[in-house]
């Protein structure tokens, strides 16, 4: 170990059945180097459980059974859909490296949340550094700005964090698509948290038989990695930067091998969205609108 982040691509021989994308490790805290890296595409929802899903990793969205399907358990088609999207689309230039994490069946479009609805979500505040809200607020701002994605924050939340964890939940949160998720965790309740990994993003795509679009999402940060980093200013711009990152994963971008990209998955040093990470964003933010989910 030479203090640089350990990690794996997520191959057959490595990935849990039904887990897509792939998983890395975090950053080792020891020896300051900087924590930003760390992530997993959570695998929401049903996939889980189906287990040995097709998962074209980059190629497409792969099947997502029980949401692919007939419309059940799913909410109200269009709940909270505007007719035009909600924000400014952003002009980023095409430069330095990104790519996503999924794509549409004609292999070039990405797969993108809804742009004429925003994306809300809720925080479980259990086990959240110091000064947590207003972390957050700017990851959350960067990203909404560098996408033109309307994000609202929908409050607290008690939903524990969950591998299989169900895109609609009418008795939590109403007819509607749950909101993405966001919790500080521990290895135990996450075991992808496991070692030095200090975060997990990802978000469920769903088609109504359109184009598949994200409905929902989870991002998840290692509580005990956040509280001992929290405690500088340095530190509290790694868990900014990991907070971007991972939320950089939910709206669908993928890692990749450029150290100037926050989404280089060992971008030590790297805490500022690059250029290409920027283009890419800007991308996710003209997704397809689709009232029919
Ligand atoms: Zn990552």
């Amino acid at each position: 170990m030479d203090g640089r982040v350990q990690e794996w691509h997520g191959g057959p021989l490595t990935r849990p059945a039904g887990w897509p994308g792939s998983r890395h490790r975090a950053p080792s805290a020891a020896r300051g180097v900087l924590a930003v890296a760390l992530v997993l595409v959570l695998s929401l929802g049903a996939a889980v459980l189906a287990g040995g899903l097709p998962w074209p990793g980059t190629a497409g969205p792969g099947a997502w059974p029980g949401v692919s399907g007939p419309a059940t358990g799913r909410p109200t088609p269009g709940s909270g859909a505007a007719d035009a999207p909600l924000g400014q689309p952003v002009d980023a230039p095409a430069t330095g490296t990104w790519d996503f994490l999924r794509y549409q069946d004609d292999g070039v479009t990405p797969v993108a949340y809804d742009p004429c609805r925003p994306v809300r979500y809720v925080v479980r505040p259990d086990g959240a550094p110091p000064g947590a809200d207003r972390l957050v607020a700017e990851a959350v701002a960067e990203v909404a700005a560098a996408t033109g994605l309307r994000f609202v924050h929908d409050g607290a939340t008690d939903e524990a964090y969950s591998e299989s964890r169900p895109p609609h939940q009418p008795g939590r949160y109403g007819d509607r698509w749950a909101p993405v998720l966001l919790t500080w965790a521990t290895p135990a309740e996450a075991p992808g948290l496991a070692g030095p990994v200090a975060g997990l993003g990802g978000s469920h795509p769903v088609t109504a038989g359109g184009p598949w679009v994200y409905v929902t999402g989870a991002l998840t940060v290692d509580a005990a990695w956040a509280a001992t980093a929290a405690r500088s200013p340095d530190g509290r711009a790694d868990v900014r930067a990991v907070l971007v990152h991972e939320l950089a994963h939910v709206v669908g971008l993928a890692h990749v091998d450029d150290p100037a990209e926050l989404m280089h998955p060992e971008n030590d040093g790297q805490r500022e969205l690059g250029g290409g990470d920027r283009a890419g964003l800007a991308r996710l933010g003209r997704g397809a609108c689709e009232p029919a989910l």
